[in-house]
């Protein structure tokens, strides 16, 4: 019986795709990513080992403006944000502000693990991170090097990673990581660390954020999302697409990608354009970055 339990993954690289600009190198990474974490799934794996995992090779790839790829804030510094949620119990961890680490996102785990807090930020974070034992990095200014390539605070401005996933055993489990906006003013914090804007999982639906985070945390659009089939009976693609509506109306755009407790897939975005690829048990693996979602 345990083959026929439905499982769902969905990964993405940032809403803040620029029509004009080649993301080939991306699309190829999320076909080998999206392979290997149906692979985890339909193996038995656990949603948030996958969500982890998939966010962490997001990160260290620098192809993405997170992790390796992020940008600079306005003092020429990389301070990063991740969180992670598990939607068995809706434990949850996040760091934000943290920087010289490789995987942000095993930090947020960490704190997730430690279970004292959800959130912490900058030195308190790096301390965590630190004595969970985590990879640093050496020469920041070396290793996030990336980010030229991803554009600049007049052009592409910000990105991020993020991960949702349904496992055979029913879990569900989110995980997000970004550099931010580009040029963002020391100490900003974006939506991508604040649980139920960013990143949100319990059990019925996992989501994850990326646009303009601001926005994203004056709508709390992944509890949003969490809330609308919750209290208002939205199936996934209407409670995603109103959501993106509520954001537009804070003043932004961007995407969110999303599973259900059913298996169901969900990434619409109101950007111009979302690196994002999906698979689950009934349907094949999709790479889309400009393609309209129905
Ligand atoms: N949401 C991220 C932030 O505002 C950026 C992005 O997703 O592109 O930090």
């Amino acid at each position: 019986m345990g083959n026929f339990m439905p499982y769902a993954l969905v990964i993405h690289g940032g809403a803040g795709a620029q029509p004009g600009t080649d993301y080939s190198a991306q699309a190829e990474h999320m076909a080998k990513l999206i392979a290997r974490g149906q692979e985890m799934l339909a193996d038995g794996e656990n949603a948030l080992a996958v969500v982890a995992g998939m966010v962490a090779e997001l990160e260290a790839s620098g192809l993405y403006v997170a992790g390796k790829g992020s940008g600079p804030n306005a003092a020429g510094e990389f301070e990063l944000d991740a969180s992670i949620m598990d939607g068995r119990n809706r434990n949850s961890g996040a760091v934000a502000g943290i920087r010289g680490f490789i995987h942000p996102v095993l930090a947020a785990r960490a704190v997730m693990e430690d279970g004292r807090h959800v959130m912490l930020a900058g030195a308190g974070a790096e301390e965590l991170a630190r004595s969970a034992g985590l990879a640093e990095v050496e020469d920041p200014q070396a290793y996030y090097s990336e980010h030229v390539r991803h554009g600049s605070a007049d052009t592409v401005n910000h990105g991020t990673v993020g991960a949702v996933a349904l496992d055979r055993s029913g879990a569900l489990a989110a995980a997000t990581s970004t550099g931010g906006t580009f040029g963002k003013l020391p100490g900003r914090l974006g939506d991508t660390p604040v649980i139920g804007a960013g990143t949100w999982a319990d059990n019925l639906v996992a989501v994850s954020s990326t646009g303009l985070g601001e926005a994203f945390i004056r709508c709390a659009a992944a509890h949003d999302v969490a809330a609308r089939m919750h209290y208002g009976g939205r199936d996934l693609g209407t409670a995603t697409r109103e959501v993106l509506d509520e954001v537009r109306k804070c003043g932004g755009d961007g995407g969110l990608i999303a599973v259900d407790a059913q298996g169901r897939i969900s990434m619409p975005y109101n950007s111009q354009g979302m690196k994002r690829a999906a698979v689950s048990y009934a349907t094949d693996a999709v790479v889309r970055v400009f393609e309209p979602e129905p």
